[in-house]
């Protein structure tokens, strides 16, 4: 035992060692994983009640991805796109269906993706809107997260993102999620697109106020904006539609899609749009010497398949609300430890009152007893498992949260 511990500081002591010091993990150190369960380098066993920031939402390792991903590995895995592929084409296809959009843009990462996002709603500003050179505005919620590039960032309202990244990119203007009135402030003749979370996440997990996005996509409509909807992490099926757009009985011109795209085994996004849009690109303006790689569009079209084979979305709507009750209880025998429990499907945020009790120490209390979550902006621990995950452990995890917070409560 203690050896084996010995193991765990070792790997722990080597990232901090030699890896940059940009992140502050849990100390698990995983070494296998299958499905919902987590296994670390001392053989003890975890609920895995984050799936990596919505990326593994088929469970660890889905025996039908892997296998898509080892027949490719037998034949091609990276041609870049100087040529075609016999598997980019049936992946694009199959996305738009699911989607609705005519075409589609694979990238790796969804920072990448909402790049493309930018660079298409800025040039479809200019060429079709008749916006002045260089002038083109896109208008961006406060406390959104689309990722890390420096671009991004710097549209960022969150200083720990930003500070000392600076200069940053022009032509970006911020509005209150949520507030119509904040964005009619905002706006003005040049700008070209809204880019927006449904859900804001690494916020906290926040929702809008009810009928929000459908005002927001009548004045966008009217005034000749995109409305560009950044579903990296709430798409495909975590908030228990494909779309967390659909919630909203609206549809956006644009959809930025990642994370769970790549199965939960490699990089893959995308950026959609209907052609009026998406045909601003043209050849040379925009690339990617990975996206749409044969052996990610082989993973990503098995990892759709599989979502409907096996009604992942159906699923997530079916357990969400499994895991907000259990959740709501702990809430109630948690006093004033919990402030607030808020969420759709399976993405669900508990917000620790920090006058109370510490996310972080909860988090890593219930790692000692087998269940993996995330603290995200200090307070809010974040419940996001895998589409797959069973009522059983739903159960088990959330009686385990609930024993951790009654003790915190003292
Ligand atoms: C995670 C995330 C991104 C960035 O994706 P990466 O793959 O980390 O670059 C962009 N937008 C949203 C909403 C996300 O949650």
């Amino acid at each position: 035992m203690e050896q084996k511990s010995g193991t765990t500081e070792m790997y722990i002591g080597l990232e901090q060692r030699y890896g940059a010091r940009n992140y502050h993990p849990v100390p698990v150190v995983v070494d296998r994983a299958l499905d919902c369960l987590v296994w670390d380098v001392q053989g003890r066993e975890y609920i895995d009640m984050m799936g990596a920031y919505s990326a593994v939402s088929h469970g660890h390792l889905h025996p039908r991805l892997v296998a898509a991903a080892k027949r490719q590995l037998e034949k091609v895995a990276v041609t870049s796109r100087a040529y075609h592929s016999n598997t980019l084409g049936p992946f694009l296809a199959k996305l738009c269906d699911v989607a609705g959009f005519e075409r589609a843009l694979p990238m790796n990462t969804g920072a990448e993706a909402v790049e493309t996002a930018i660079k298409c709603a800025r040039r479809w500003g200019y060429r079709v809107k008749g916006i002045p050179d260089g002038q083109a505005e896109i208008l961006v919620a406060r406390g959104n997260f689309h990722g890390r590039t420096n671009t991004i960032i710097g549209f960022s309202s969150e200083a720990d993102y930003r500070a000392g990244f600076g200069p940053f990119t022009p032509g970006f203007r911020h509005f209150d999620f949520g507030d119509m009135a904040s964005i009619e402030a905002a706006a003005g003749p040049n700008t070209c697109a809204v880019l927006i979370e449904p859900i804001q996440g690494e916020a906290g997990i926040v929702l809008p106020p009810p009928g929000f996005f459908r005002a927001l996509r009548d004045w966008c409509t009217k005034n000749r904006v995109l409305l560009i909807d950044d579903e990296v992490q709430a798409g495909l099926g975590r908030t228990g539609k494909w779309f967390a757009f659909e919630h909203e009985g609206i549809r956006p011109d644009a959809l930025i899609l990642g994370k769970a795209l790549g199965g939960g085994l490699l990089p893959v996004s995308a950026f959609l749009a209907d052609a009026a849009v998406m045909d601003v690109f043209n050849p040379g303006s925009h690339g990617s010497t990975f996206g749409g790689n044969a052996l990610a569009a082989a993973v990503a079209l098995e990892g759709l398949q599989v979502l409907e084979d096996e009604k992942l979305v159906e699923r997530a709507a079916q357990m969400g609300p499994l895991l907000m009750e259990r959740l709501l209880e702990v809430q109630k025998a948690a006093g004033q430890l919990v402030r607030d429990v808020r969420g759709r499907g399976l993405w669900i945020g508990v917000d620790i009152d920090p006058a109370h009790g510490s996310a972080r120490e909860l988090v890593e209390r219930m790692a000692q007893r087998g269940v993996l979550s995330k603290e995200t902006h200090e307070t809010v621990i974040r419940f996001a498992p895998p589409l797959t995950v069973t009522p059983a452990l739903i159960e088990k995890a959330t009686r385990i949260f609930r024993e951790v917070a009654v003790e915190a409560r003292g």
